[in-house]
Formats: C-alpha cells, sequence, structure tokens
C-alpha cells in the first residue's frame, strides 16, 4: 500500500474533518500518500480528487461539517458507475479507500471492495445507527446540541405549562432521542424501536398532569409521525396548550465536542493501521473503548446494533 485516497459520504457529521485528520496524519507519518476526494462518491466518479499534505488538515479539528464536501449520489448503486470510480482511482494509482460515513456509505465501501478495491468504512454519522460500535463519530456532539436545546425548551415549557414536542434526529435508531430524554430530563421518550400508540402517549401525560407536573416534555424520533399533528391532538385531548419543535439540522452542525474528536483521531489512525496490515473490506468500531474492525459486509448484512433497554427501563423509572 502507497496511496490512499480518503472521502466523507452521506449525511455529515461534526467530527469528520478530525477524521480525515487522523488518517492524512497517520498515513503521512508511514510514509503513504494520501488523496482527498471531493463530494463522495460523486467526487470519486467525477474524477474530482486532490493530493493532501499535513497543512491541507490544519485547523481542521475543531470544524463542525467536511472540508471535502459530502454528497448523497445514488447512481452509485450501478456497477458501471462504481467501475468508472475504480478507474479514476487507478489511474492516480491509489491502492486503498477510506469512507468516512453512515451504513448507506459502508454499502457503497462494500461493493468497491467486492470489485477488487479495498475500502475501510469509518462510521461518521450522528444516528449512532451502525452496527460494530458502540458510538459513531458525531453521535456525542449531536447529543449535547439536542439536550442543551431540551434545557431551552424546559425554561419555556415550565414558565407556561405547556407540553413541548422534540423532534430528534436518528432515522431508525432512538439511542440519540433516548440518551437525550435522559439528560434533559424529559418526561416520555417515543422510539422507533418501541411501538407506541398516541392514545398510551395521551394517557401517560394525563397520569403526569394528575400527579401535578407543571409541564411536559416528549422526546421522539424523526420519522415516527407528523409532530405538529401529534402537538394538535394532545392539545385537543388534555386540553393543555401544546407545541412541537423539530430540532432538524441544528443537529448535524457545530464543533465536534473532544469525545469526537478523540474518537475520530483513533479511528482515522486505526482505518491507515489497518491497511497496512492488508486488510480491506472492513469497518472500524470502538467496543469497551478499544478500537475494533469487522467484515464490512458482514456488519451490514448481520450485525444489529443492540437496544439499549437498559436506558430506556432507566428513562422510565425517572419520569
Ligand atoms: P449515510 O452514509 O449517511 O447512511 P446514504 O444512505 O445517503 O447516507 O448513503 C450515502 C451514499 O452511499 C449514497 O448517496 C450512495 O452514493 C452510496 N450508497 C448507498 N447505498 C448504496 C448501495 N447499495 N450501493 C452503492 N452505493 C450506495
Amino acid at each position: 500500500i502507497k496511496k490512499i485516497g480518503v472521502l466523507t459520504s452521506g449525511g455529515d457529521a461534526p467530527g469528520m474533518n478530525a477524521a480525515i485528520r487522523g488518517v492524512v496524519r497517520a498515513g503521512l507519518a508511514e510514509g503513504l500518500e494520501l488523496f482527498g476526494i471531493y463530494d463522495g462518491y460523486l467526487g470519486l466518479y467525477e474524477d474530482r480528487m486532490l493530493s493532501l499534505d499535513r497543512y491541507s488538515v490544519s485547523d481542521v479539528i475543531n470544524r463542525g461539517g467536511t472540508f471535502l464536501g459530502s454528497a448523497r449520489f445514488p447512481e452509485f448503486k450501478e456497477e458501471s458507475v462504481r467501475q468508472i470510480a475504480i478507474e479514476n482511482m487507478r489511474k492516480r494509482g491509489l491502492d486503498a479507500l477510506v469512507v468516512i460515513g453512515g451504513d448507506g456509505s459502508y454499502m457503497g465501501a462494500k461493493r468497491l471492495t467486492e470489485m477488487g478495491f479495498p475500502c475501510i468504512g469509518l462510521p461518521g454519522t450522528i444516528d449512532n445507527d451502525v452496527a460494530g460500535t458502540d458510538y459513531t463519530i458525531g453521535y456525542q456532539t449531536a447529543l449535547e446540541t439536542v439536550v442543551e436545546a431540551i434545557d431551552r425548551l424546559r425554561d419555556t415549557s415550565s414558565s407556561h405549562q405547556r407540553i413541548s414536542i422534540v423532534e430528534v434526529m436518528g432515522r431508525h435508531c432512538g439511542d440519540l432521542t433516548l440518551s437525550a430524554a435522559i439528560a434533559g430530563g424529559c418526561e416520555y421518550v417515543v422510539l422507533p424501536e418501541i411501538p407506541y400508540t398516541r392514545e398510551e402517549l395521551v394517557a401517560e401525560i394525563r397520569a403526569g398532569l394528575k400527579k401535578g407536573k407543571k409541564h411536559a416534555i416528549v422526546a421522539i424520533t424523526e420519522l415516527l409521525c407528523d409532530c405538529a399533528e401529534l402537538a394538535k391532538y394532545i392539545e385537543k385531548e388534555t386540553g393543555r396548550e401544546t407545541r412541537a419543535t423539530v430540532l432538524g439540522h441544528i443537529q448535524r452542525g457545530g464543533a465536534p465536542c473532544a469525545f469526537d474528536r478523540i474518537l475520530a483521531s483513533r479511528m482515522g489512525a486505526y482505518a491507515v493501521d489497518l491497511l497496512l496490515q492488508g486488510f480491506g473490506g472492513r469497518c472500524v468500531g470502538v467496543q469497551n473503548d478499544r478500537m475494533v474492525h469487522h467484515d464490512i459486509i458482514d456488519a451490514i448484512e448481520n450485525m444489529r446494533r443492540p437496544f439499549r433497554g437498559d436506558l430506556m427501563a432507566t428513562a422510565k423509572r425517572l419520569y
């Protein structure tokens, strides 16, 4: 292995820059050449790459987003498109590619590996929905952002004896919602992993009001319902003013917290170690604070994230 490419793909996440920096600095220290690819698989297909030196990643460890840019590029599912991407990498003499992204991006990395081009995947997403790792890069930063937003909602909900619904990102994974609910002291939490009905939710809220609760904060994962419509329903059923707040892309921005910077730096350097040891088709994770790697195909097809039922139980006990 002499030349490595690195790209960021899918939804961006705070700490992606720190991961790129980790790959670049660790690679250069081992005498490798590094190439950055713009805008994920789109830039790979369009042959938009630049050589990276150690100063290319100066002053990025503290910056949110990704300086290489990211993109959704559904055409990458076509083999002919991936073939052109591989030709572009071969033309420049690249031997391997590090892909920083979520499980969609892992699919692309898996396909490239199957076509004979070794890839290493690093989990970069705020959703924490990637198998084979306790935490993804960006998750802890997003968690801090969500908790800060919930704290602010609590102040005003409490003053006005209002019910607040806060919609949190995570797609089909409730980790961000659940952890934010515990840290933010939310009264109710609705997650994709646990079926709920709005009738049950209203019954719980009513029981809380009966106990004398002045306000209620409901944390709910995105994609489960229309929160504005849910707010109207709850207001009608309880007679209490109810407002929905969709946090949206605010959750994806901001400077990465120290945890994410450290995780990203470790993972970036570890990806280089794996490539030097001759590994390809692996994805990097952190489990029990140790760097681990799994087969990328196995991670996508067979491994499942365990649901944190223990955290759910804690949240429920502290309602
Ligand atoms: P994330 O990586 O955050 O989960 P996406 O699911 O949008 O984000 O995936 C990012 C990109 O990965 C897609 O736009 C596409 O270019 C590529 N990708 C996703 N699924 C596949 C697939 N089955 N085969 C090849 N490439 C894929």
